[in-house]
């Protein structure tokens, strides 16, 4: 997402020779489905390929939240005011859409060329002509790489965000979040002999069903013709996995466990999953970064703030990153490194605390909705009780007008134009004394 994004951004900018280099040897399928907040549809709109995402998605109108067990309606909020407000609606699709769309566009880019089956390995160099060797999955010499930025895309497991810690000698880690989710994908097909599953997929409509350290987000996709579902529970599988593990193929009674005491309704959903289709992912996160910056090199995306998925701001947040660093690029005055360090550190700026603040709602948000029997879950129950009587604040975060405000509301390409000059303005050479300021 992040990779994808910013090339194409720095083509739109009129940069004229950018380079992915891509592990994969193509865009991959994760078979799943994606939020495509406002926020990350404005980025999309600017970059010319919202329309061949908006056109297979779906438009959610209204959330519903419900206990998980006994499928009793919590909260009830429309969602419809959402494109008036912020100029997109809040829609819903298929990953794969996502990543179309945007290698689409890279591909009618001719500045972009595209290295697949092409890992990144050791950072040699960060500046002032940052390099990296590149090693060819299909086989070949490894080879040096020098660009004049380089910025890492490569996702939490980062081998950029590993090779700049080192460099800048600052210790810390990926951390475990002790949660899992399943991802499921039902086809109508598989769903056409129910009428109540029926009319979940019928429904623009997002339901969160919720319990004691566990939920589900479901809602239709491919133009409500697929079913999909996201789970969170604890992590019991990959508990003692090693680092690297990140999915598993689960087992079918596992997952029916996890959520025994849920509704039939829920219960009827996960039975339609074949037996060996099952995939588990393991939620990790990493901790706060002290900087994003070194040198020439900047990390976007998940390689910087990996989040857990309760807001559903992961890669619209790794979009907007991609979008800024583009812009704050673009505004340079020349083009040397200590002003591309510059640059980068104006990207950081504008983009690290609003990005941590997201993350940090969003476990904030998981905590609230995973709450055990106790006071605290008495009291969230009150705010359920008190928003269907007409006013508070909705518990879960991802609904609450006011947090979409924050997420929704922000233009973070208009911002960067607008703010670029008097950023960089005040921007000191040192980029240490910077990272330590954007720390604090
Ligand atoms: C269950 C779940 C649900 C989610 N739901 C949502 C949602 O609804 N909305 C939302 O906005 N976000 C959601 N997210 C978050 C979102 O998926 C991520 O935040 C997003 O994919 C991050 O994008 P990225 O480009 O930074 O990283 P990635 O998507 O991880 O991409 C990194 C890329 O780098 C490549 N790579 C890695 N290492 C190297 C290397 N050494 N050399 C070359 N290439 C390399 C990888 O192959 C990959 O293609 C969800 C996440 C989860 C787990």
């Amino acid at each position: 997402m992040a990779g994808l994004t910013c090339a194409l951004a720095l083509a739109k900018e009129g940069f004229r020779n950018i380079h992915i280099y891509e592990t994969a040897s193509d865009l991959g399928f994760v078979g799943a489905g994606i939020q495509l907040a406002p926020n990350m549809a404005r980025v999309l709109d600017g970059l010319g390929v919202w329309k061949a995402v908006e056109k297979e998605a779906v438009n959610i109108t209204e959330t519903s939240i419900r206990r998980g067990a006994g499928d009793v309606e919590l909260a009830h909020v429309k969602l419809e005011y959402i494109e008036s407000k912020y100029g997109y609606p809040h829609m819903v699709g298929h990953r794969s859409s996502l990543t179309r769309a945007l290698y689409e566009g890279c591909k009618s880019e001719p500045s972009i060329k595209i290295n697949f089956s092409t890992a990144v390995e050791n950072i040699d160099s960060f500046g002032p002509k940052p390099s990296f060797t590149a090693v060819s999955r299909l086989g070949g010499s490894p080879y040096r790489v020098e660009a004049d930025v380089l910025l890492g895309a490569d996702g939490i497991k980062s081998r950029i965000r590993v090779g700049m810690l080192d460099t800048l000698k600052i210790n810390a880690k990926i951390t475990d979040t002790q949660q899992a989710a399943y991802r499921i994908m039902l086809t109508r097909e598989q769903m056409k002999d129910d009428p109540e599953l029926l009319a979940l997929l019928d429904r623009n409509l997002v339901t969160r069903w919720i319990g004691e350290k566990r939920h589900i987000i479901a809602y239709p996709i491919s133009n409500n013709n697929i079913y999909n579902l996201s789970t969170t529970q604890p992590d019991k599988n990959f508990a003692a996995a090693p680092e690297a593990t990140y999915t598993t193929k689960g087992s079918k009674e596992g997952m029916l466990g996890v959520f025994a005491d849920y509704c039939p309704k829920v219960q009827r959903m996960l039975n339609l999953v074949p037996e060996g289709q099952v995939c588990e992912w393991k939620l990790r996160v990493h901790e706060p970064l002290p900087t994003w910056v070194h040198g020439s090199v900047a990390l976007i995306g998940d390689a910087c703030h990996p989040t857990l998925p309760h807001l559903a701001q992961g890669a619209a947040q790794a979009i907007e990153d991609a979008a800024v660093v583009a812009v704050a690029l673009s505004k340079m005055p020349d083009t040397a490194p200590e002003t591309i360090n510059k640059a980068l550190r104006v990207y950081e700026k504008v983009r690290k605390v609003r990005a941590e603040t997201i993350v940090d709602l969003a476990a904030a948000s998981g905590r609230e909705l995973h709450l055990g029997e106790g006071a605290a879950k008495e009291d969230r129950d009150k705010q359920f009780a008190a928003l269907k009587a007409g006013n508070g604040k909705v518990p879960d975060k991802w609904a609450d007008a006011e947090i979409q405000g924050l997420i929704y509301g922000f233009d973070c390409v208009g911002i960067t134009r607008e703010s670029f000059d008097e950023i960089f303005g005040r921007m000191g050479s040192s980029e240490k004394a910077a990272a330590s300021s954007s720390a604090l």
